[in-house]
């Protein structure tokens, strides 16, 4: 335990919280505290409140006693103990309470009973099932008499986590290590200061974010970020995950509320945002789904950089000396017919391309066929087809996949241009295939870069730094994970 306070008080750690529920046998508070590099927190939470602390009441009680006699900096008293252990000495009080299940109707009482404690600092920490919970739980913060740390718990709550301090929370509260988290949704240290610079945020900083459900291990956060960072923008890239019911009041609330510039716009939402937006460009119209939104003086502007993202691609690996390519009367093979291979056939179509779709299930390739004029092959006869560009927008291939391909190496020819949407991992079986094959190749990972290229310049109107981006991108990708 000491150890790792050494290190973290190096890395710039300020205030550490010392689990004293988490150490297995008798505990010395003294000793322990004799021994700290900095100040901190001592916490022994009980398991009602999800602690691991299992012994009798009127020992954890004597634990916390004792550290306030020591001189500790801050003591953790939860707001039903609070009330019974006297302010003593230097000593700050930080007065919880937690809830596991829900955020509390009646938090705003709860928290103005909780600053009556005698409160040097109140922590509420609640579980997210909405995102309204966390826009009303940073108003508390913004709003409190008492400094106030608030945060929702779980991954709809993580936006708390980052945004606390620019709406007044005096400190917040991140793990050590990804591996040992002690409340669901909650980040690393390493994270909130290196991709989310959580001290540099503040009540001027502009907020963006990616909009998903799940949110998973989105890799947005950390190239927008890395951007802003080397640009040096006061603006920060958030995970917001968005349950499908909540779509309209994030939008029409919660985002305003907390102040929201831009958004990127994945899965499940990239359609039905589409009824919010109050202007759409011309790739939005085109394919019916909008992959970020720029909020300009209360208008929600849709565009969709992966339209345009997937055919610079193809038009620059195609273009001779410069010279835009003729795509005209050529033929493109496209597999699959979701959301990207949409994107795809309309921006071939719009450049004259003769387009034949194989998909797993024939009704959505026929409904694709149909809008595009392209014609469609069954997945089983994908081989047959006789084509200058093979676009693969399945997930096939895709880690942990990744020994598998949507394509036969022997059915690749020299002539063809094969473009693999998946880009983790960068080199796909099919990429490696078509290279071995001596086919030109766009990698997904290209593709991924150059709408998010596109995003930040739709973000900030400035030009991305595309090969930081890339290569935070692959950082990340790669072995060396945060
Ligand atoms: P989607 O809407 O779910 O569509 C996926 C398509 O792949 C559907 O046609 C689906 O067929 C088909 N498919 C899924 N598993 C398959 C399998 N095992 N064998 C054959 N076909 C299969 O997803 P999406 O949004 O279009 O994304 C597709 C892929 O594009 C993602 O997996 C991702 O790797 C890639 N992508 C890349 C970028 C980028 O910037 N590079 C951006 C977004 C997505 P059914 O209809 O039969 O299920």
């Amino acid at each position: 335990m000491m150890a790792e306070h050494r290190h973290l008080v190096k890395q710039g750690a300020e205030l550490v919280e010392l689990r004293l529920d988490y150490i297995n046998g008798p505990v010395n508070v003294r000793r322990l505290l004799r021994d700290r590099p900095g100040p901190v927190v001592i916490t022994c939470r009980r398991e009602r409140d999800g602690g691991k602390y299992s012994g009798s009441e009127d020992e954890r009680q004597l634990l916390l006693r004792t550290a306030i006699a020591e001189g500790v900096e801050y003591i953790d008293l939860e707001e039903d103990i609070a009330a019974g252990i006297p302010r003593f000495g230097q000593t700050k009080r930080v007065i919880s309470f937690h809830h596991f299940r829900k955020t509390p109707d009646d938090l705003e009482e709860l928290h103005a009973r909780m600053c009556d404690l005698d409160a040097d600092v109140v922590k509420v920490a609640t579980l997210a099932n909405h995102t309204s919970d966390n826009t009303r739980m940073l108003r508390l913060v913004s709003n409190s008499r008492v400094p106030t740390v608030g945060i929702c718990m779980g991954d709809i709550g993580t936006p708390t986590r980052i945004l606390a301090g620019r709406c007044g929370a005096p400190f917040t509260y991140a793990t050590f290590h990804h591996e040992r988290k002690l409340a669901p949704g909650q980040l690393t240290f390493a994270e909130m200061k290196d991709v989310y610079r959580y001290d540099e945020l503040t009540r001027e900083t502009e907020v963006y974010g990616v909009i998903a459900d799940p949110i998973g291990h989105s890799l947005s956060p950390l190239i927008h970020n890395a951007a802003f960072r080397a640009s040096g923008l006061d603006k920060v890239y958030i995970p917001f995950r968005v349950p499908k019911n909540d779509l309209a009041t994030f939008l029409e609330h919660d985002a305003p509320e907390l102040g929201v510039r831009g958004l990127s716009v994945t899965i499940p939402h990239k359609e039905s945002v589409l009824r919010y937006l109050s202007k759409v460009d011309g790739a939005v119209r085109t394919v019916g789904a909008c992959n970020t939104i720029v909020f300009e003086d209360g208008a929600l502007i849709g565009y969709n950089t992966d339209y345009r993202a997937a055919m610079d691609c193809i038009e620059r690996a195609l273009s001779e000396d410069g010279a835009p390519p003729k795509l005209k009367g050529r033929t493109a093979l496209v597999l699959g017919a979701g959301g990207v291979a949409r994107a795809v056939a309309h921006g071939l179509k719009r450049r004259d391309v003769n387009i034949v779709i194989a998909s797993r299930t024939n009704e959505r390739a026929d409904r694709l066929a149909a809008r595009v004029g392209g014609r469609v092959v069954d997945w089983g006869a994908r081989h047959m087809v006789s084509c200058d560009m093979l676009i693969n927008c399945t997930p096939v291939g895709m880690h942990p996949d990744v020994d598998e391909t949507p394509f036969d190496k022997h059915h690749l020819k020299p002539s063809m241009l094969v473009f693999d949407t998946v880009y983790n991992p960068e080199s796909t079986l099919l990429i490696k295939d078509a290279r071995s094959r001596r086919c030109r190749v766009v990698t997904g990972l290209e593709m991924f870069i150059r709408q998010a290229v596109l995003q930040y310049k739709l973000f900030t109107g400035q030009e991305g730094p595309a090969e930081l981006m890339r290569d935070v991108f692959k950082r990340a990708i790669g072995p060396v994970k945060y």
